[in-house]
């Protein structure tokens, strides 16, 4: 393994010839939050420990984790909803952090490792690393474009140890790039901060990813027509522009996801804490449709601002006043608590919508949901637990309405993502804990005493 940064004892091995780089290992101990037994969030299902710093394998990258995010899908594995896969598992799958060793090749000869765009990475580069920590290649859903539902694939936090500790193991393949934090050229934010900027791009790693697929099979990021989602799940398609003839489409997107997220250094990209990801042009659409969201954690908390920009209004249906009051700030019509009519009580008097999300792990809501969507519109259920959706009356789904799951993500769902985000730009919210506290950030986010989302901050 080749270590830069950090590294700490030399291993003896003699450098490459004629290179300037000392091949180190990374050896001692890193703190981390290790699960123990799943059970309640009250009763500290995570402890902190001492544990060996992993070492990577072919194809695998060691990162310095400065900043993890804290989701529902890890609360879900910390409590047991969720199956274990692994004993002790490292919970976390919204990572932002640095480079700091390659793993050895069999043979000895390394080639250049290339993260998600394709293009090779560098010693030291700032990454994000999200849920899908690597897919099989090779089945029918990963030959198709989806490899988000591949049967063999390993999910950060949950099959491998993830960001929740000061050291991650990534697949190479499945990193993001990002800009340095502590960059303070033109790119705006606060460049005296470079915590709070890496804190503040972690919830773009899964809240922003899961919440853009499920714009996009909810049919608000997909132009195309037909059944929203189904066409872009299976060619991956819909990039965010705005111009574009359908014959170019796949062209343009095998280009641009080539190109790297680094080649887009020029694009205005506007002052605030996503300064650390590139955008591109998004235009401004004429109203589009209404969109309802169920919950407002994280995911919406993003998603209402990629829809709003979009030309959406957007319907946002949460128990809390504070979140509401979010809801509205960050670009929603209308804010209102599940079981009203969407634009209850508002000057605009109640509508019917086009589409809806529901990100609250809520079985009664996809119900809900679909009483309030139009005949032809799509709830998608954004979670990957719920409990039990109740029996409804099959006229609630008559009308050719469509309830459908979103599972996981695929690569290109993330690499538009993060541009789109940049571009707009979106706005995160977050709450920042200590590493040592992150028991504390999960039983925040099971309360939903989160304005935005809850974000471990680690170096
Ligand atoms: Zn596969
Ligand atoms: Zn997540």
């Amino acid at each position: 393994m080749r270590a830069g940064g950090a590294s700490r004892a030399p291993t003896g091995r003699a450098p490459d010839e004629g290179g300037p780089v000392t091949e180190t290992v990374l050896e001692g101990t890193m703190r981390a939050m290790r699960m123990t037994t799943p059970g309640p969030v009250g009763r500290g299902p995570l402890e902190l420990v001492e544990a060996p710093i992993p070492q990577p394998g072919p194809g695998e990258v060691l990162i310095r984790v400065h900043a993890c995010g804290v989701c529902h899908t890890d609360l879900h594995i910390a409590e047991g909803d969720l199956a274990p896969h692994r004993e002790g598992v490292v919970p976390g799958h919204e990572i932002v952090g640095q480079i700091v060793a390659f793993g050895d090749w069999p043979g000895g000869d390394r080639p250049q490792y290339e993260a998600a765009d394709g293009r090779p990475l560098e010693l030291g580069e700032w990454v994000g690393v999200p849920w899908l920590w690597r897919t099989c290649g090779r089945c029918h859903f990963c030959l198709s474009g989806r490899e988000n539902l591949c049967d063999d694939a390993l999910f950060t936090g949950w099959d491998v140890d993830g960001g929740f500790a000061e050291y991650h193991v990534a697949t190479a393949a499945f990193v993001y790039r990002l800009h340095p934090p502590t960059d303070d050229s033109s790119r705006g934010g606060d460049a005296a901060d470079p915590a709070g900027r890496a804190a503040a791009t972690a919830p773009l790693l899964c809240a922003g990813v899961i919440g853009y697929r499920c714009l996009r099979l909810a049919g608000v990021v997909d132009d195309r027509p037909g059944l929203p989602g189904e066409d872009a799940a299976a060619s991956g398609a819909s990039l965010p522009t705005a111009q574009r003839t359908r014959a170019g489409m796949r062209r343009a997107r095998l280009r641009q996801v080539s190109g790297a997220i680094h080649d887009l250094g020029g694009s205005p990209v506007g002052a605030g804490p996503l300064d650390m990801v590139d955008g591109m042009a998004v235009t401004e659409q004429e109203t589009r449709g209404r969109l309802g969201l169920f919950g407002f954690g994280a995911a919406a908390h993003l998603c209402v601002q990629i829809a709003a920009h979009r030309g959406w209004e957007v319907y946002v249906f949460t128990r809390g006043e504070e979140h509401r009051r979010l809801a509205l700030e960050l670009g929603a019509t209308w804010a209102g608590a599940s079981g009203q009519r969407p634009g209850a009580g508002s000057d605009r008097g109640e509508t019917v919508l086009g589409a809806a999300v529901v990100f609250a792990p809520v079985g009664d809501l996809a119900v809900e949901a679909l009483k309030v969507v139009d005949k032809g519109g799509v709830v998608a259920l954004g979670g990957i637990h719920s409990t039990p959706i109740p029996s409804f009356d099959y006229q609630l789904i008559y009308g050719e309405r469509v309830l459908r799951s979103v599972t996981n993500s695929t690569r290109l769902d993330a690499i538009e993502l993060l541009r789109t985000a940049a571009a707009i730009p979106v706005r995160t919210e977050v709450e920042r804990f200590p590493l040592e506290k992150a028991n504390d950030a999960l039983r925040a986010v099971k309360e939903s005493r989160v304005r935005g989302a809850a974000v471990l901050q680690i170096a």
